[in-house]
């Protein structure tokens, strides 16, 4: 707002005006101003707080639109998960009991609803977990020991990592702000990751965690197959996958997971990797 002083201002009015314009909504001019002047600052002013409210409303739409779009998600992914387990428990006891009955033909095509019946169940519980960790903001959590969370997706590892032979190495790990469930799943992802995309070299997973300016970077580098890099940022969109079924199985929402995960805590993930080298997942979470 814009107070004029028409004429000679009193001791009383500047004292006035000043009073107005600590309060911040005003600003004291020293000499009249044309009327022309205050309607176009009036009008400039209008236009800049009819495009904030324009801004807001439009946000609001966003975060609302996303929102549903979880919730029909979640929904969904729940709901359908119970047809596909009777599919899927069906078709296996059609094979346990029935396959005398069939011909060649027959058990062939039981074993495709077998096959599609499970990777639809694995599809629909990776979408479950990707709606799960949901992208709300996690503030003010209670610290984690990541050795800990790191110990335990080594656990659900261990016939994985026993039958790949490989060498799992890390250092000493750091308290973290993130829930040891969200730190174990990051871990278990990565590290699950390099095993599947191994070489024909002995694989080696080294894990670190190095201190920056507020957070903690970690690294999960492998000596793997590698990723192209025209494919770095592609790899974590939802059902994104390099690789055809048959080679590799997997759904293509394990990275998609991680980096909502690492959004969630206000980190960042991301990929360096050189193809036929390996590959270093980076991650940061606050200190
Ligand atoms: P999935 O493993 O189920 O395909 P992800 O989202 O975990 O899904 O990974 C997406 C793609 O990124 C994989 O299909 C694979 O091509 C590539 N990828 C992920 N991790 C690695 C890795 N450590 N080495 C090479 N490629 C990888």
């Amino acid at each position: 707002m814009v107070l004029t002083s028409a004429g000679l201002p009193t001791t009383q009015s500047i004292r006035r005006a000043h009073e107005l314009e600590a309060l911040g909504n005003f600003t004291l001019l020293e000499r009249p101003l044309r009327p022309e002047t205050i309607q176009s600052a009036m009008r400039a002013a209008l236009r800049a707080r009819s495009r904030q409210y324009e801004m807001r409303a439009r946000q609001e739409a966003l975060l609302r639109a996303n929102a549903d779009l979880e919730q029909f998600a979640h929904s969904v992914s729940h709901d359908l998960r119970e047809p596909i387990r009777s599919i899927a428990v069906y078709s296996e006891l059609l094979t346990a009991r029935y396959t005398s009955v069939l011909d060649s033909k027959g058990r062939e095509f039981l074993g495709f609803i077998n096959a599609g019946a499970t990777r639809m169940d694995a599809l629909i519980g990776d979408l479950l977990a990707y709606t799960q960790a949901a992208s709300i903001h996690d503030q003010d959590v209670a610290p984690t020991d990541a050795g800990k969370s790191l110990e335990s997706a080594l656990a659900n590892l261990a016939q994985a990592i026993r039958e790949s032979s490989a060498g799992v190495q890390f250092a000493d790990m750091p308290s973290v702000k993130i829930r040891d469930i969200h730190l174990q799943q990051l871990f278990q992802n990565l590290i699950g990751n390099a095993i599947k995309y191994r070489s024909e070299r002995r694989l080696i997973v080294n894990v670190t965690a190095v201190r920056e300016d507020g957070h903690w970077l970690f690294a999960i580098q492998d000596n793997g197959i590698g990723i192209r890099p025209e494919y770095k940022e592609t790899i974590f969109g939802i059902f994104k996958r390099l690789h055809t079924n048959d080679r590799y199985s997997g759904t293509g929402m394990g990275l998609a997971i991680c980096q909502r995960i690492v959004e969630r805590y206000r980190g960042r993930i991301w990929v360096e990797s050189e193809p036929g080298q390996g590959s270093t997942f980076f991650f940061t979470v606050q200190a």
